[in-house]
């Protein structure tokens, strides 16, 4: 049903979140679809084991049984994808759900609720609440509750944490990250630049995983920052619906704000703007208001201090920035020196290297000559203050169980 109505939830998302209509169609709704196809399969693989214990005539045996009732709060930046990742495993499990949709795109996500009702999931399995951050909290408190799962800001995840902490509910936190992409001298340099262009502007940089930290080796690093600095003042930013979009808006105002305080702070704090740093002005209008779209100008600054603001924090807007290095192990040590571990990148034509790094890197995903790549049974997921547990896949499935021993005396 998801795709048969798959050219609304696409338009649906473009309005909330300023996305490309193109990128929705592409990327969004082909991916909840495979991602319910995944856990449709699962109901029939949950099983538990029979244990050959040490006591005699004892028969010992494990059920997995659901966690209960789920409280999934989700973000705005893919709200139907993350919705699919948040009730997919919920009901393959066996569970009921209550999902709360980001303020600022809760469309499709309600869309989805009517859909499930449609397909003939019983009412009262997966409820879609609206609302803000102060709904997230009553659903996070809420005694009735017997599992969380959030995606969104590693603030609000902290603050989730510590209450399930108290409550011992369970838990997965998929939160935010400064993830390092590293272009090695033996790369192939067309490729790379293109991959690192899609890794940092994807979805307007409003990607938990985005390529946002840069590392280029200092004898190719020139020629690097101009070919991206090249595309970026290219890159055609415009309204989601207009099918020459290239780069939509970012999602609010509010967003805007924060990203051209980061580009401020860049500036003040010395970092090289290379193209971009403003509002993008799109439709020949003299402002960004009278335009009403929260433009964004691709931008890239070039740091020598790994301790930036830029070059520290998520920016979670199209902002890149680029940091040379001389060799492998430097670029690990620094790549890894964050409070983030969601993902990281390597380009490079040597297995060798590759390997050696996707094995150094302190990060749920590393991608070899690629980015972003996902699929519904592959783990997805954070180190460090990038999150708890994994989604996707047997394990996600696992964070929506509850493992019972049965222990039965049989003489
Ligand atoms: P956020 O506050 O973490 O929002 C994520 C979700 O949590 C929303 O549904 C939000 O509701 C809800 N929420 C907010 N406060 C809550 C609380 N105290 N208890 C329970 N739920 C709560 O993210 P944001 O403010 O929209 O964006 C801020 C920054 O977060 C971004 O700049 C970016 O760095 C990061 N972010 C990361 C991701 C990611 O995929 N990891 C996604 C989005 C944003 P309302 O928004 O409706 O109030
Ligand atoms: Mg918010």
């Amino acid at each position: 049903m998801v795709e048969a109505n798959g050219d609304e939830l696409a338009e649906l998302e473009s309005l909330d979140n300023g996305k490309p209509l193109k990128l929705a169609k592409v990327v969004d709704v082909p991916e909840t679809v495979a991602h319910f196809r995944h856990f449709a399969g699962w109901p029939e693989r949950v099983y538990g084991d029979v244990l050959p214990v040490h006591q005699d005539g004892m028969l010992c045996y494990t059920r997995k049984e659901p966690v209960g009732v789920c409280g999934q709060i989700i973000p705005w930046n893919f709200s139907l994808l993350m919705a699919s990742w948040k009730l997919a495993p919920a009901l393959a499990a066996g569970c009921t759900t209550v999902l709360k949709p980001a303020e600022q795109t809760p469309l499709s996500a309600l869309r989805l609720g009517e859909l499930a009702l449609e397909a003939g999931i019983p009412p009262g399995v997966v409820n879609v609440v609206t609302g803000d951050g102060e709904t997230g909290a009553a659903l996070v408190d809420h005694e009735g509750v017997d599992k969380l799962a959030f995606t969104g800001s590693t603030e609000v995840g902290r603050e989730i944490g510590s209450k399930a902490g108290r409550s011992l509910k369970r838990l997965t936190l998929e939160l935010g990250g400064k993830s390092p992409n590293i272009i090695l001298p033996d790369a192939d340099l067309d490729a790379a630049v293109k991959g690192s262009f899609q890794a940092i502007y994807f979805n307007t940089g409003q990607a938990c995983n985005a390529g946002s930290r840069l590392f280029v080796q200092r004898d190719q690093f020139d020629d690097v920052v101009s070919a991206l600095a090249d595309r970026a003042g290219k890159t055609r930013v415009g309204p989601g619906l207009d099918p020459a979009t290239q780069l939509g808006p970012v999602v609010s105002a509010e967003q805007r704000q924060r990203v051209l305080s980061y580009i401020d702070a860049g500036r003040d704090q010395g970092a090289e703007l290379v193209v971009g740093g403003g509002s993008a002005v799109v439709g020949g209008g003299p402002s960004l208001e009278s335009d009403g779209g929260y433009f964004v100008e691709p931008t890239v600054f070039t740091a020598t201090d790994d301790s930036l603001k830029v070059a520290r924090e998520e920016i979670f807007g199209p902002v890149l920035v680029a940091i040379p290095y001389e060799s492998l192990e430097e670029v690990a040590a620094r790549a890894n020196d964050t409070d983030y571990g969601l993902a990281a990148g390597v380009w490079t034509r040597s297995l060798t290297n590759a390997h050696r790094l996707a094995s150094l890197l302190k990060a749920g995903s590393v991608y070899v000559n690629c980015w972003g790549e996902v699929d519904p049974g592959a783990p997805f997921g954070g180190y460090k203050a990038s999150g708890v547990g994994r989604e996707h896949g047997r394990e996600g499935l696992e964070a929506y169980l509850e493992t019972k021993t049965v222990w039965a005396k049989l003489g």
